[in-house]
């Protein structure tokens, strides 16, 4: 569908308005999206919280990157049959009819008409409404499916647990797929999602979002505190850059280098052009440069750090090989 191989992805850049529109994205009752107690569904541990987004699983050292929403009507065998729906007007980017991967069946949506273009995400359906077409525009509210159980994972989800996984993020890299393949952990494994792969997508809290309805992201993106920088050494800018000038400051054009300053979860939230000769620029490649040591244990669970919490965690280097991929 999509190859990982488009420079700057202008299919991705929209008019640039200041607010996004956001609705629930399940068909249940409007007065059971206000709690919790009411709208999640937690893991077999039961605990609320671990339907909710963050470390809010395995006691903390468990990232969750968006919301669980339980079913609220089933059929005679007691599946569910609540509707998925569009929580935003938008395009259709990725169907995927199978469940061949954590996400199971699942549907992307993007959202090109906002100062911050994003990305929201609907997993484990039990099947996508087949009028849907990757390429159509959606309204908000259009039913995309029905909320299911499906995954391939070890412990495939029970009835009882069926639930949508509602995401909201950004988009790394439009050359995911030449970084996946180029690890060495995938090489036998082929990315059968393009960039709509969930390593490729950067989620924040959705509750935030569906709660105040009209949300300004550039705002909600520049209240997330900072957690880390890292310098990264490229003259040519990793599309993100590109991607989300809103998002970026300094002289592209001049540019020799970037830091990027990460919040605890590892989006990169806001990129410096660095000129030639700055001194924080490494010799070759990227370092990390600046730690919060207020947020040292929340990086280190997040493994943004090394369980001494000195050195880049595996889901930094992973991170910044995503969007780096995209600067060769
Ligand atoms: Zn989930």
């Amino acid at each position: 569908m999509i190859r990982g191989t488009f420079r700057l992805p202008l299919w991705l850049l929209g008019p640039a308005l200041a607010a996004a529109e956001f609705s629930w994205p399940t068909s249940m009752q409007p007065g059971l999206t206000r709690r919790p107690e009411d709208f999640a569904q937690p893991t077999v541990s039961g605990r609320l919280e671990s339907a909710l987004f963050g470390m809010t699983r395995e006691n903390g050292r468990r990232f969750h990157e968006g919301v669980d929403i339980r079913p609220v009507y089933f059929d005679r065998r007691g599946e569910a049959t609540d509707a998925a729906l569009a929580a935003a007007d938008g395009e259709v980017m990725h169907l995927n009819q199978a469940a061949n991967g954590p996400y199971g069946i699942y549907a992307v949506l993007w959202h090109a008409d906002a100062q911050v273009p994003h990305y929201t995400l609907y997993a484990h359906l039990a099947r996508i409404s087949p009028a849907l077409k990757v390429g159509a525009k959606v309204a908000r509210g259009m039913t995309l499916g029905t909320v299911g159980r499906t995954a391939e994972r070890a412990d495939p989800i029970p009835q009882s647990r069926a639930h949508l996984h509602f995401e909201v993020g950004l988009l790394l890299s439009g050359t995911f797929n030449r970084w996946h393949d180029a690890q060495k952990e995938n090489r036998a494994t082929r990315n059968l999602h393009g960039v709509w792969n969930g390593q490729n997508l950067i989620g924040l809290d959705p509750l935030p979002l569906l709660r105040a309805g009209r949300v300004d992201l550039l705002e909600q993106v520049r209240r997330m505190p900072a957690a880390l920088a890292c310098v990264l050494r490229s003259p040519k800018a990793p599309d993100f850059a590109l991607r989300y000038p809103a998002l970026t400051e300094g002289d592209l054009g001049q540019a020799a280098g970037w830091r990027i300053e990460f919040t605890w979860h590892g989006l990169p939230r806001r990129w410096t052009a660095l000129a030639p000769g700055s001194p924080e620029l490494p010799a070759s490649g990227w370092k990390l440069t600046a730690l919060d040591r207020s947020q040292r244990d929340l990086l280190i669970r997040r493994k943004m750090l090394t369980p001494a919490g000195d050195r880049p965690g595996e889901t930094l280097v992973r991170q910044m090989g995503i969007l780096a991929e995209s600067a060769k």
